[in-house]
């Protein structure tokens, strides 16, 4: 199925998909890459064109892309989100497990080896000295071992060697552990091999087209738009002019009835000499029968060059006998 979606999403799909790919592949850009805002994680290439800005419209965008087949996504790291903001501010904090106290300390344990006696290291400290609670020795460096660190809880006196771990949101100031964080993973998208040479068939054809149209007189512009009589400005992949002549095709994969339909009402609005449907796959009897009733006319081929091939026979200029 994925074959037949990508040409789909990437020619006829929602206009700010096309956008994006227009740009990404203008600008060379591979992958969609994302940051890190105090609304969570972004994609600033698609809030920049028109998904308005918002977080959640740029990344269903996103999805609905990857579930299209257009895009793979890959994991590039985790984020602890807010459970009730979605920030990413987030403040961890060391709790003691037994009373919940904020108020715990690191501290380190010393042995004094004449004695064998271990506490932390405060109750060994007198002044600038180290003192021995147990023997009242003073402990100098030779028999003093350090044995390691721990946390203390000073209300409580709790010994422990993990704290519980409790964060806190600098956006909302919602206290959560980690059960309830939204551990979110942060993906970047990247174009599926499909889509590589959807796109690139795509164009390869339209630059073979412009080509073939030059040879014959034309002046191109490749994904441009026409005026309409009614005022709204027309999007088609190409357009040409030879003097008072216009041109004006669309690109299809598949030549469908949405497309001719599509075509029909820009067609209506700008009246060009040549309206045309380009394909690379045949169209289905029906969807010829209703080109005719539009006056489009289908150009399709298996490959670029019957397509230019065809299109160099319609748009020749009638011989004028001397
Ligand atoms: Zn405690
Ligand atoms: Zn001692
Ligand atoms: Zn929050």
């Amino acid at each position: 199925m994925k074959n037949v979606l990508i040409p789909y999403v990437l020619l006829h799909g929602d206009p700010v998909v096309k956008t994006i790919v227009e740009r990404m592949l203008d600008e060379n850009i591979q992958t969609i890459r994302p940051q890190l805002t105090e609304r969570g994680i972004s994609y600033p290439l698609l809030e920049d064109l028109g998904t308005n800005g918002s977080v959640e419209s740029a990344k269903s965008l996103l999805e609905d892309l990857v579930a299209n087949g257009v895009f793979e996504r890959k994991l590039i790291d985790r984020i602890v989100l807010c459970p009730s903001c979605k920030g990413y501010l987030i403040r961890s904090k060391y709790h003691c497990p037994k009373c919940d106290s904020f108020n715990i300390e690191q501290v380190s344990f010393i042995e004094h080896t004449m004695c064998g006696y271990i506490d932390s290291r405060k109750k060994f400290e007198k002044g600038d000295e180290l003192v021995c609670p147990k023997c009242v020795g003073r402990l100098s460096v030779k028999d003093s071992r350090p044995i390691g660190q721990s946390f203390e809880c000073n209300p409580c006196g709790f010994r422990f060697d993990s704290p519980k771990i409790v964060e806190q949101c600098n956006t909302c100031g919602e206290h959560f552990g980690s059960r309830e964080a939204v551990y979110s993973p942060i993906f970047e998208y990247i174009f599926t091999e499909e889509a590589k040479n959807a796109l690139s068939k795509g164009t390869l054809l339209l630059s073979m087209i412009e080509e073939s149209l030059k040879e014959e007189g034309f002046e191109v512009t490749l994904r441009g738009s026409l005026p309409g009589k009614s005022g709204v400005e027309h999007r088609f992949d190409v357009i040409a002019k030879r003097g008072e002549e216009l041109l004006a095709a669309n690109l299809s994969f598949d030549a469908t009835n949405e497309d001719l339909t599509s075509l029909f009402a820009k067609k209506y609005d700008t009246s060009p000499k040549y309206s045309m449907l380009i394909s690379l796959s045949k169209p289905a009897p029906p969807t010829v029968a209703i080109s005719e009733s539009y006056g489009i006319m289908v150009v399709s081929g298996s490959k670029p060059s019957e397509i230019t091939e065809k299109l160099k026979q319609i748009v020749k200029p009638p011989s004028v006998p001397k």
